[in-house]
C-alpha cells in the first residue's frame, strides 16, 4: 500500500504532482489525484502540490542528541556448515581501518550453529568483541531468524556503521536489517572512508551505469549500513596472539516462530569461483562468436586460471553468466588478468580493475582497456593467444 496519502478535499486536480513523479505513481481521477503501488515515497511530488494536498508519514529519525549512542563498527560474519566466507574477513580488514579512524572498537557478528572457532577466528581477524549467537535454529540462513537476531542486537548495542558483504546471503539479510531498523543501505560499495570533518562514512560505489561514483551519507540514521562485494577489499592477515571479549548472545527467536524450514541444499553443477582466482584470461566481443572462446580456455588451462568474459560476450549467449567479470558480473582481484578482445568499458573495469597485473590483448591500438593495462599488446587475439599458449605450455613444460 503507498505510504503517500492525499487530501482528496484540497487536491483542485493540477496535475503538477502527476507530472513531477519519477516513478508515474501519481494519476488524475476524476479531476483528483491518485497513488498507486509504484509510490516509493520518495516525496518528489510534496514540493509542487500548490495546495498541500499530498503528505508523507513523519519518519523516525534518531535525534541529533541520540546519534552519539551510536558507536563502534559492526561486521556480520557469513558462514556456510561451519566456514566462514572470505568476503567477511575481507570486511573486518576494513572495519579494523574504520574502527581505528573512529578511535572505536570492531565487533563481529557470527551467527550459526557449532561456530564457537568462527567466533575466535574473528579475534584473529580484528575483532575486539564478538557476539556469538550459537543455536539449531541458526545452523542454516534464513532471513527471519538472522535479521531478528541482528536487529536485536542493534537495538540493544547501537553500531554506529554496520557492514555486511554483498554476497546472496549479505544482501538479503542487509535489506532486511535496514527495512525493520529503518537505517540506510548503501549496497555494493566500493569504497568506505570516514570524513574528516563530520566523522560520518562516506560509502562510495558506481552510479548511472558507472558513468559516475557517488559518495553517499547517512547523516540521520544509526547504523550507517552498506554491503561491499567480495574482493573489493585485500584480504587481512590474521593474528592468532590476538585477544578479544567472546560475547555468547541468545537467539532472538525460537525455532517454532521461524515461519521457514531449509528443505535441502542442491549444489549448481559446473559453478567457476572467479573472484578467488589467481589468473583470469577474459575474453569479449572480440572472440567473435562462442568457439572464439577456445583459444582462451586453452591459455587458461595452460595458466592453471579461470576463464571471465564481458558482458557483451555473456549477453551473446556465448558463454554463461557466471563468467561475467564487471559492475554486474563478478568483481575480481586476480594476480593476472588478460583481456583479449575485451575494449574496457568503466563498467568492465569496475570488476577487474584492481587486478595486480593487466595484459590487454586488442587489435585497436586507442581501446581504453590499454589505459588501464600493465602489458599491451595490440594485434589479433586469434594470432596472439595461441602464440602465447604454445610459448607458455614449452616454458611450463606442459
Ligand atoms: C548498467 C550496465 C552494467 C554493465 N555491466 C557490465 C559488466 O558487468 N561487465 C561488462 O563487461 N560490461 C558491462 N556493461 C557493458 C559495457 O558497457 C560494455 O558494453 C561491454 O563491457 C563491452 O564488452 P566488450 O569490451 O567485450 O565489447 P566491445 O566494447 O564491443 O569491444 C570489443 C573489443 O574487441 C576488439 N577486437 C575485436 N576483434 C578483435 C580481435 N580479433 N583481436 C583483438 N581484439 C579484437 C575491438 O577492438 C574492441 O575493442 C554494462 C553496461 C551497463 C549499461
Amino acid at each position: 500500500m503507498p505510504l503517500l496519502e492525499i487530501n482528496k478535499e484540497e487536491c483542485t486536480g493540477c496535475g503538477a504532482c502527476v507530472d513531477a513523479c519519477p516513478f508515474g505513481a501519481l494519476q488524475l481521477v476524476d479531476n483528483v489525484a491518485t497513488v498507486d503501488d509504484q509510490c516509493t515515497a520518495c516525496g518528489a511530488c510534496l514540493d509542487v502540490c500548490p495546495v498541500d494536498a499530498l503528505s508523507l508519514p513523519e519518519r523516525p529519525t534518531v535525534e541529533a542528541s541520540g546519534l552519539a549512542a551510536y558507536q563502534g563498527v559492526w561486521v556480520w560474519v557469513e558462514q556456510f556448515k561451519g566456514e566462514a566466507a572470505s568476503i567477511s574477513w575481507e570486511m573486518m580488514g576494513q572495519g579494523r581501518k574504520l574502527a581505528d579512524q573512529r578511535k572505536s572498537t570492531l565487533t563481529a557478528c557470527v551467527l550459526g550453529h557449532n561456530v564457537e572457532h568462527i567466533a575466535k577466528e574473528a579475534v584473529a581477524f580484528g575483532a575486539d568483541r564478538v557476539f556469538w549467537v550459537d543455536d539449531p535454529s541458526l545452523a542454516a540462513y534464513r532471513t527471519q531468524s538472522y535479521a531478528a537476531a541482528l536487529v536485536s542486537l542493534v537495538q540493544q548495542y547501537k553500531p554506529e556503521i554496520f557492514l555486511l558483504g554483498a554476497s546472496s546471503r549479505g544482501r538479503d539479510l542487509a535489506g532486511s536489517v535496514a527495512t525493520e531498523l529503518y537505517t540506510g543501505l548503501t549496497a555494493d560499495c566500493t569504497g568506505l572512508d570516514i570524513d574528516a570533518d563530520t566523522n560520518l562514512l562516506r560509502q562510495t560505489r558506481p552510479a548511472f551505469g558507472g558513468n559516475i561514483m557517488a559518495t553517499i551519507i547517512c547523516p540521520n540514521y544509526r547504523p550507517q549500513m552498506s554491503t561491499v562485494r567480495h574482493r573489493v577489499f585485500e584480504m587481512p592477515t590474521p593474528d592468532g596472539n590476538r585477544k578479544g571479549q567472546i560475547v555468547s548472545i541468545k537467539p532472538a527467536l525460537s525455532e517454532a516462530q521461524i515461519a521457514t524450514r531449509v528443505v535441502d541444499f542442491l549444489v549448481e553443477q559446473g559453478q567457476i569461483n572467479l573472484a578467488d582466482a589467481k589468473i583470469i584470461v577474459s575474453g569479449g566481443r572480440g572472440v567473435g562468436g562462442p568457439e572464439g572462446f577456445g583459444p582462451i580456455k586453452e591459455l587458461a588451462e595452460v595458466l592453471g586460471g579461470a576463464v571471465g568474459s564481458s558482458r557483451a560476450a555473456v549477453d551473446a549467449g556465448w558463454i554463461p553468466y557466471a563468467h561475467q567479470v564487471g559492475q554486474t558480473g563478478r568483481t575480481v582481484r586476480p594476480d593476472l588478468y588478460i583481456a583479449c578482445g575485451i575494449s574496457g568499458a568503466v563498467q568492465h573495469l569496475a570488476g577487474m580493475g584492481t587486478a595486480r597485473v593487466i595484459v590487454a590483448i586488442n587489435k585497436d591500438p586507442e581501446a581504453p582497456i590499454f589505459s588501464v593495462a600493465h602489458y599491451g599488446i595490440v594485434g589479433d587475439l586469434f594470432q596472439v593467444v595461441p602464440a602465447l599458449t604454445a610459448q607458455l605450455k614449452k616454458k611450463l613444460q606442459k
